[in-house]
C-alpha cells in the first residue's frame, strides 16, 4: 500500500501522561520503539506517541539525523545502532527494508522484545520460520503488518463471508520510486493474498501467474489465478504504474455477490432471497465507511496483544504463508514472462 491510511493524527505530539487504571488497578505504561524511521517507520512512531498507555522511549535509524528529526517531533531519545536500545523496549515495530527484517527481529525477540514486523515478513521463508520458531520459544507477540486486515470494508467482508467459490481483486497505484526494489507481487500485490489467504482457509492447489516490467526492471503489472483445494478460485491483479488508484475485493458465494472498495472504504452485499412460492429475487445492502487509520488500528491491535497476552490479529504464521503464496507467483512470472533484456 502507498501512502494512504498512515497520514492521520496530529503531527506533533505533546503527550499528557497519566496514571493508567485497569479494573481499578494502576498499570505501567508500556515502553515503544521503532527500528527505521524513513518513509513508514515515521508513522508508526507517531502512532505509538498517541497512545496512551504506552510511552514512545526510543527511535533508530541508522541514519541519525533522520532519528533525530523524528525523535524531536515525538519526543524520544534517538540513536543510530538499534542494539543500543534492546533492552530498554517492551514492544518493537521493525521498519528497516525487508532484507534486514530477519536480523534486527532475531536481536529484538533475543532481548526479550515483542516485535511488529512490516510486511514482506522476511526475505525468505527460512528467515520467517526462524523468527516464528524463536517467538514461540520467547513467549513473545509476533505481529506482521499486513495493515488492510484492519481495513473496515474488510472486517464487514469477514462478517457476512461463508464459503466464497470465487474472487477477485484489483489493486492499481500510481507510479512512486519507492518501494520498486521488489516486483508489484511483493510490493503490492502480496496485502490481497494475505486477505484472500484469510478468507479462504484451505490449501493452495495451484498457481498460475504472469506479469511484466513496465517502468522498472522488475514485474510492475501482474496477474495471478489461485486455486484452492477446496475448489475456491481467486484472480488477483496488481499494477503500480496506472493512472488512478484502485482497491477492490469481490467475492461470490452461494447465495450472494460481496463487493467491497479498500480505498473509499465501502461494502455492497447482493443476497438472493426466496419469497412464499420460492421465487428468488435479489436485495442488495450498501454500508459506506469513514477513511480509518489503519496504521493506528494495527499498532493498537499489536499493543492489545501484548497486554493481553493474546495471539495477534496478523501472526508470524500468516505474514510466512502470504509470502509464500508470493513468491511462488513471482517465480511463475519470471518462467512465464521473462524481460526481453533477461531472456535465455
Ligand atoms: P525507507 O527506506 O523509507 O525506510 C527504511 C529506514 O530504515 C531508513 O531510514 C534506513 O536508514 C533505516 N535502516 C536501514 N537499516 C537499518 C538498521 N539496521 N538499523 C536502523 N535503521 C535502519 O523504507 P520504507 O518505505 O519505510 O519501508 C520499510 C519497510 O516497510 C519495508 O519492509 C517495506 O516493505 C514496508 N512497507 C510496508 C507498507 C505497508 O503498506 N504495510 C508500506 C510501505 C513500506
Amino acid at each position: 500500500m502507498k501512502d494512504e491510511g498512515f497520514l492521520h493524527g496530529a503531527r506533533t505530539h505533546a503527550k499528557v501522561r497519566r496514571a493508567l487504571f485497569f479494573n481499578g488497578w494502576a498499570v505501567k505504561p508500556l515502553r515503544a520503539a521503532v527500528i527505521g524511521v524513513g518513509y513508514l517507520g515515521k508513522y508508526h512512531a507517531q502512532k505509538y506517541a498517541a497512545l496512551q498507555d504506552v510511552e514512545l522511549v526510543a527511535v533508530a535509524d541508522e541514519n541519525l539525523a533522520r532519528a533525530a528529526e523524528v525523535a524531536r517531533e515525538y519526543g524520544c531519545r534517538a540513536v543510530a545502532d538499534f542494539h543500543a536500545i534492546l533492552g530498554e523496549a517492551d514492544l518493537v515495530s521493525i521498519v528497516v527494508p525487508t532484507e534486514r527484517h530477519h536480523v534486527v527481529a532475531q536481536a529484538c525477540l533475543e532481548a526479550g522484545a515483542h516485535i511488529l514486523v512490516e510486511k514482506p515478513v522476511t526475505r525468505t521463508l527460512e528467515e520467517a520460520d526462524d523468527l516464528i520458531r524463536l517467538a514461540a520459544a520467547r513467549g513473545r507477540v509476533f505481529q506482521v503488518g499486513h495493515v488492510e486486515r484492519f481495513n473496515p470494508a474488510v472486517l464487514a467482508l469477514q462478517e457476512v463471508l461463508r464459503e466464497p467459490l470465487f474472487i477477485e481483486s484489483y489493486r492499481l497505484a500510481s507510479f512512486k520510486p519507492r518501494g520498486t526494489d521488489v516486483d508489484v507481487v511483493l510490493d503490492l500485490m502480496i496485502h490481497d493474498i494475505d486477505i484472500i489467504l484469510n478468507l479462504v482457509q484451505s490449501e493452495i492447489a495451484d498457481v498460475r501467474p504472469i506479469g511484466f516490467p513496465v517502468l522498472t526492471d522488475e514485474v510492475d503489472i501482474g496477474h495471478a489465478r489461485l486455486e484452492f483445494a477446496n475448489g475456491c478460485v481467486a484472480n488477483v491483479t496488481a499494477s503500480r504504474v496506472s493512472d488512478k488508484a484502485l482497491r477492490k475485493v469481490r467475492v461470490f458465494q452461494h447465495d450472494a455477490y460481496l463487493s467491497i472498495d479498500l480505498h473509499n472504504p465501502k461494502f455492497v452485499c447482493w443476497r438472493r432471497l426466496r419469497d412464499g412460492e420460492g421465487a428468488a429475487r435479489l436485495a442488495s445492502e450498501e454500508k459506506e465507511f469513514p477513511q480509518t487509520d489503519l496504521l493506528l488500528e494495527e499498532v493498537r491491535a499489536f499493543v492489545s496483544a501484548v497486554r493481553g497476552g493474546t495471539p495477534p490479529v496478523v501472526s508470524g504464521t500468516d505474514g510466512k504463508r502470504a509470502l509464500e503464496v508470493a513468491l511462488r507467483i513471482s517465480a511463475g512470472m519470471g518462467q512465464a514472462w521473462p524481460p526481453p533484456e533477461r531472456g535465455a
